[in-house]
């Protein structure tokens, strides 16, 4: 029996799991059963096992969400982790998992319906709820949104005024942490509104995308970003907080055989930058000296934002689907790594 207990937080990273329920589509026989939940009063919430051919494999985690879990309950667990990027944090949240794990359910949520609003849109309203309360002890609140793509180690502006062609989107840090990317749309917003009908456009901007290069929108990685500038009138004192919500590409590997050309590019784009994304999360977690933040572009603009005293949370989504448990165990033990 194989087993991987992450007893503690290390330093500001958490992994948190989340099993979706088995879809009407997926093959669901019960004997086939390969997801269990430890009722151990120790393990309860936190264990997750996958059985793989007979063999039990167990995992812990700093949260185990089962797949009766709503969107609600999922919210209540990082709504803290909203709060520090009001307090002037530096907050990541990474979506991670094979296509069809449920990474955008959990980011977004289901289109037009409110029970089942993701972390993105409810994270947008506890914000502007927040920016509102505090205005009686004096904050004021500037808020700023982006929304790019990462396909291919090349980034999209997903809310450009005009087309795309010929811009850069070279990425630099500056000595205060703050990271600029030339000629990305950066868009001042005042309620969630605003936000929600900016998402709308990011969506269809990627669908576009989507239909003209091979399901492109799981092939790439989605990074939502909102800037928090808050002034106290009264004090004078001053937090700059950054909030980026990352619907990473599907985790899963394509048989060897079967890729050629582009979709191999893809592949080994795709894996290198989860890979990358990894090992940065590993060398922060084991508090190494260095830190491998250029190997890819994700892992490089996000570099203020992982580091430091910034916050990072992971979510590792998972198939319960018996047709899913080879990359169920692969997407574990990459979470299991990077707790
Ligand atoms: P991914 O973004 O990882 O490819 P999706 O988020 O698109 O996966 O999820 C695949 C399907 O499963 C979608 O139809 C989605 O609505 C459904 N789904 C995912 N998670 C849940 C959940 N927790 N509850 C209900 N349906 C879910
Ligand atoms: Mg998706």
């Amino acid at each position: 029996k194989l087993h991987n207990t992450i007893l503690e937080l290390k330093g500001n990273i958490r992994v948190f799991c989340r099993v979706r329920p088995l879809l009407s589509d997926d093959a669901c026989a019960p004997e086939m059963k390969v997801i269990s939940f430890p009722t151990a009063m120790e393990s309860l919430e936190r264990g997750i096992d996958l059985s793989q051919n007979g063999q039990k494999h167990s995992f812990t985690f700093d949260k185990v969400f089962m797949p009766d879990a709503s969107q609600e309950d999922v919210f209540v667990e990082i709504s803290q982790l909203v709060q520090s990027a009001l307090d002037g944090y530096k907050v990541c949240i990474f979506a991670y998992g094979q296509t069809g794990s449920g990474k955008t359910y959990t980011m977004m949520g289901k289109p037009g319906n409110s029970d089942q609003k993701g972390l993105i849109p409810r994270t947008l309203e506890q914000v502007f709820e927040t920016k509102q309360t505090l205005q009686s002890q004096g904050w004021r609140y500037e808020m700023q949104v982006s929304m790019l793509e990462i396909y291919n180690e090349t980034i999209r502006d997903l809310l450009p005024s005009r087309t795309d062609g010929g811009k850069q989107y070279a990425i630099k840090h500056d000595a205060n942490g703050n990271t600029h990317v030339s000629d990305l749309t950066i868009v001042d917003v005042c309620s969630s509104r605003e936000v929600s009908y900016l998402l709308e456009r990011a969506a269809q901007s990627r669908s576009v995308g989507k239909t003209q290069m091979n399901e492109q929108s799981s092939r790439s990685h989605f990074v939502f970003t909102l800037r928090i500038l808050g002034v106290n009138e009264s004090t004078e004192q001053q937090v700059q907080g950054v909030l980026n919500l990352i619907d990473l590409a599907g985790s899963e590997r394509l048989s060897k055989s079967g890729s050629t050309g582009d979709r191999l590019k893809e592949t080994q784009a795709i894996n290198k930058s989860l890979s990358s994304l990894s090992d940065v999360i590993f060398a922060l977690a084991k508090k190494e000296e260095h830190v491998p933040f250029r190997n890819s572009k994700l892992t490089y603009l996000l570099q203020p934002c992982l580091g430091g005293d910034s916050k990072t949370l992971m979510f590792v989504n998972i198939s319960p689907d018996p047709t899913s448990t080879g990359e169920s165990l692969c997407s574990l033990r990459f979470a299991a790594r990077v707790n």
